[in-house]
């Protein structure tokens, strides 16, 4: 059955054109679901916030992480390493700590070492979410880095106690549930990364 136009104000929007704005709004981003949230039995708390929002699913796996695909994930990176400096820098600072670390890059691969630990610890779940500003939405739900100062609301401000203090004294990453792109290059080097072309739906 033809479905009905859609009326904004004075204009009348078909769902052809509907259809259009989406395709040539809509992005995909990279989303895992770390060993802890499976642990915790949140895959479908989790999924269920991002497709209750609106987002689709194009892309979904669960699988054991080798330890190539660890270190690929994790990239250390300028930029990357610079941001996880300053962020860590600055919680430490806010807590009245004394920051020890001077230079970015090793500091980075610290981190880098542990993540790929965390990221092996047991099954995860890979998944590729397609919506408009799908990037930026999903960064908001998921909330901060750190749990502790990630927001009620956020995935990792409602399901997770943790810190970098906390972290820090067991020598491990910051245990936050979940990972999502940054950004949209991002996003679009993480789905090439975990993904087949073929797995994934149009
Ligand atoms: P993700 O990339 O996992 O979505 P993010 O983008 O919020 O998280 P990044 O700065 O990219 O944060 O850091 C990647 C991961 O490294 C974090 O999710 C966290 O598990 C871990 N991590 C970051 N900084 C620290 C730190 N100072 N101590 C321990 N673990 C850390
Ligand atoms: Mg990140």
């Amino acid at each position: 059955m033809q479905k009905k136009p859609i009326k904004i104000g004075q204009e009348s929007y078909s769902h052809q054109m509907e259809q259009e704005i989406y395709q040539k709004m809509k992005e995909r981003t990279f989303v895992l679901i770390k060993h802890d949230g499976v642990a915790k039995g949140l895959i479908g708390e989790i999924i269920s916030r991002f497709e209750r929002i609106g987002l689709k699913i194009v892309g979904l796996k669960m699988l054991l992480v080798d330890e190539e695909l660890a270190k690929n994930h994790y990239k250390v990176t300028k930029e990357w390493a610079t941001n996880l400096f300053d962020k860590s820098k600055k919680a430490a600072e806010k807590n009245g700590k004394k920051f020890p670390f001077k230079d970015s890059i090793e500091y980075g691969k610290m981190i880098q070492v542990w993540n790929q630990e965390y990221l092996r610890e047991g099954p995860i779940v890979a998944i590729v979410f397609e919506g408009p500003h799908a990037v930026e939405i999903i960064r908001k739900m998921v909330g901060h880095t750190e749990p502790r100062q990630a927001l009620p609301g956020t995935i990792r401000g409602d399901y997770i106690i943790d810190s970098y203090d906390f972290a820090d004294r067991h020598k491990r990453s910051i245990r936050n549930l979940i990972h999502a792109s940054e950004n949209l290059q991002e996003a679009d080097r993480e789905i090439g990364l975990w993904f087949k072309k073929e797995e994934l739906v149009h």
